[in-house]
């Protein structure tokens, strides 16, 4: 099961989503709403929190987070406050029930991670992709939009082209044809 906690909440925040199984992940935090409630509403604990970056809107709610759960945090770079844990490039990561492949994916920011199951046929593709064609910001600090391309078609390499869903940093989740999706952002981040 995935949930976005923040769906619905009127805050500078990103998505946060509660992927519940065998190992139950949050998939970065959020910023500036309570998610701790919004967790505790679902579920009693949570095994492990995850990022797909550090920028501010995702990891806002980190401390609050790992207080409430007594948990670590994985990221891909470990001398950056807060994450305790470091995923390499290409490491399998489980989230849920299911056996996802870490995507170092660097354009947006350089500690950026995406996570991809072929067994689910989930994306989670942090701020590198959204909706429609959009794309991650580049022009905040780390930001590089050649990278961001390369990114993109490293992520198009990579998944499926039967992707069931697409969960992005910010925006609604795409669950009907999101390989079109990625594939119109990679266009869409030429031209831009
Ligand atoms: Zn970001």
């Amino acid at each position: 099961m995935i949930a976005n906690l923040a769906q619905g909440v009127q805050a500078f925040t990103s998505n946060v989503y509660l992927v519940t199984g065998e190992r139950t992940v949050l998939i970065d935090t959020g910023a500036n709403f309570n998610v701790v409630d919004a967790v505790r509403e679902r579920v009693d604990d949570i095994d492990a929190v995850v990022l797909t970056h550090t920028h501010r809107d995702h990891v806002g709610n980190l401390e609050a987070v790992e207080t409430a759960f007594d948990v670590d945090a994985w990221g891909y770079d470990p001398s950056v406050d807060g994450v305790d844990h470091a995923i390499d490039d290409e490491e399998t990561v489980q989230l849920g029930d299911h056996e996802y492949v870490a995507l170092h994916t660097p354009g947006h920011k350089n500690d950026h991670l995406c996570f991809y199951s072929a067994d689910a046929g989930v994306l989670f593709a942090g701020d590198l992709v959204f909706q429609n064609g959009s794309f991650g910001r580049t022009d905040l600090e780390e930001g590089d939009r050649q990278a961001l391309i390369e990114s993109i078609d490293r992520v198009l390499d990579v998944i499926d082209e039967e992707l069931a869903e697409m969960h992005t940093g910010h925006g609604p989740s795409v669950s009907s044809q999101p390989y079109g999706h990625v594939e119109l952002s990679a266009q869409m981040a030429r031209q831009a």
